[in-house]
């Protein structure tokens, strides 16, 4: 907002940015794979490292995976089956690397494929037939958010819900949503500050 502001609007935007020093991005994988998963299994996984441990140029020590199902020829083939992986990761990171970006890249996809074949049965890197690995600077080619920022503001103990943006500011007319307003990231939450903004205009009308 700082970037598309002038004046008191800029300035106000600006202290209010000063409480977050981050936010979240996404290292993403898609995965076309030959179904030899045994029958019955689960279709959303969350792999963990052990304590401590961190996938290389992430921010978390998890992955979240998801498969489509079998028999649903809209996502994959038959006999194939689309996986969709992801983990967090800090977009100012990824775009400070650059001569360095396509080795940290190949580094953190050899790293998920290795644990995918550690921990997801069935799951053998022989079999894979499509794969693609993006980054915040993906994301930033793909859905225009400033460096990839998807996933909003990490949530910490260490701030309250209470202090996030509002999605009322000082100035006529002007509201927000999003994942980076009250009451953050996840589709239930800028729904509901959708509805908060629906409510306000209403109210204010
Ligand atoms: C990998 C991943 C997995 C996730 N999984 C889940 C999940 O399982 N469950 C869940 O609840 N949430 C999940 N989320 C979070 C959820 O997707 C987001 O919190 C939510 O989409 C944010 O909504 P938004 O409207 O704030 O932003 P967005 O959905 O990012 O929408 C912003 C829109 O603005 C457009 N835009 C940007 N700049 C411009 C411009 N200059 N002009 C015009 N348009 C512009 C973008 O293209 C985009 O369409 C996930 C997020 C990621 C990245």
């Amino acid at each position: 907002m700082q970037d598309i502001t002038a004046g008191n609007m800029k300035q106000y935007f600006r202290e209010k940015a000063l409480g977050f020093e981050e936010v979240w991005g996404a290292i993403t994988m898609g995965i076309g794979i030959k179904d030899e998963f045994p029958d019955e299994m689960p279709l959303h996984h969350q792999i963990h490292l052990p304590e401590g441990e961190m996938i290389p140029h992430a921010s978390s020590g998890s992955v979240f995976v998801s498969m489509s199902k079998r028999g649903d020829t809209e996502r994959a083939k038959e006999g194939k089956r689309t996986l969709n992986i992801s983990t967090h990761a800090l977009p100012e990171y990824w775009f400070s690397l650059h001569e360095k970006y396509d080795a940290a890249k190949q580094e953190v996809e050899n790293f998920i494929v290795n644990l995918l074949e550690q921990k997801l049965p069935g799951f053998s890197r022989n079999n894979i037939e499509v794969l693609h690995t993006a980054t915040p600077v993906s994301w930033q080619n793909w859905v225009y958010r400033k460096k990839g920022r998807v996933g909003g503001i990490p949530q910490s103990m260490a701030r309250s819900l209470l202090n996030w943006i509002p999605h009322e500011t000082p100035f006529k007319g002007l509201y927000l949503v999003g994942d980076t307003t009250y009451p953050g990231q996840g589709i239930p939450g800028v729904t509901l500050s959708g509805i908060n903004v629906y409510s306000r205009v209403i109210k204010n009308h």
